[in-house]
């Protein structure tokens, strides 16, 4: 059988230094240096309601192979787009290169996974143009020229963003209030044996405090405001990217918004418009 070398081979070497240590455990990075080893495994078994577990490894010959396309040609151009369209941090355009957005939609759909287009993921939600997510993840590195410490995202949905972000941040926490959707997600990065990438079940709404502070907050799902908890949750000189509503609804129109932790205190800038599902409370 036909080996495709590129996808999985490429995210072990990044992902390698992220790899368990000899006793199984994360090895922390970024905000948790200093603190013990184990210290993210421990924080999601003190927590009933929310669990945080790495997604499950498995042998490379077991990762699937295409579907009926080159996707790394295909992903190569979208690629050749975003920077384009004006995305310049090389780690985010390497990793929108390597993570095969094509597997984390219905097959009925992947043939449209690599245009510039948001793509129905069930439960009425959406996965984001690859344009906004290369845009948002951009932004929140802030320029940064290695990977992030820790970062939390607001919303998984299928899983794909929160796999990208795995590949330009140590540690990446991605909450999720549909249980359906956080076990499709599940699925779908079971294959890429990601370590650094822990799913959570949860309301996203109160953030996740036992891994604070973060480097950078992201939120997929746009509420009339932000959140309290996010703030108080993002590390000093950390920074925050998130849809909201313009004029108090959160049912109209959208923007970005850009939220930097300071010395000199709270910054906060208004980016373009745009259109996310709303942030809702509570799970289902
Ligand atoms: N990043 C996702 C985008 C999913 S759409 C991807 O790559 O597919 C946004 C998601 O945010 C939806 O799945 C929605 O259920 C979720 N969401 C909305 N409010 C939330 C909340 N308070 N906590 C966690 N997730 C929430």
């Amino acid at each position: 059988m036909k080996q495709r070398p590129t996808f999985p081979a490429q995210l072990d070497a990044t992902l390698a230094k992220n790899r368990p240590n000899a006793q199984g455990a994360l090895m922390p990075r970024g905000p948790l240096q200093g603190k013990p080893a184990t210290a993210s495994l421990q924080l999601a078994a003190a927590l009933p309601a929310i669990k945080a577990k790495p997604v499950h490894h498995l042998p490379a010959k077991v990762v699937p192979h295409g579907v009926g396309m080159d996707s790394s040609a295909v992903r190569t151009r979208m690629v050749q787009k975003l920077a384009e369209g004006g995305v310049r941090d090389p780690l985010v355009l390497a990793a929108m290169g390597a993570i095969e957005r094509h597997r984390f939609v219905d097959s009925a759909l992947a043939n449209q996974a690599y245009e510039d287009t948001s793509l129905p993921i069930g439960l009425g939600q959406t996965i984001s143009k690859p344009g906004v997510v290369s845009r948002m993840i951009e932004l929140m590195r802030n320029g940064a020229t290695g990977r992030l410490g820790r970062v939390l995202e607001i919303g998984t949905g299928c899983g794909y963003q929160a796999a990208v972000l795995s590949m330009v941040a140590d540690e990446v926490y991605s909450i999720e209030r549909l249980r359906g959707l956080h076990d499709k997600a599940r699925e779908n990065l079971r294959l890429l044996r990601v370590a650094n990438l822990h799913l959570l079940f949860g309301d996203g709404m109160v953030g996740y405090a036992k891994g604070a502070p973060y480097a950078a907050i992201i939120a997929a799902a746009g509420g009339e405001a932000i959140p309290q908890a996010w703030v108080d949750q993002l590390a000093m000189g950390g920074r925050l990217v998130a849809p909201v509503a313009q004029g108090g609804t959160s049912g109209g129109a959208q923007a970005l918004m850009v939220i930097d932790k300071t010395p000199q205190g709270i910054r906060q800038t208004v980016l373009e418009a745009v259109h996310f599902v709303p942030l809702k409370s509570g799970v289902a």
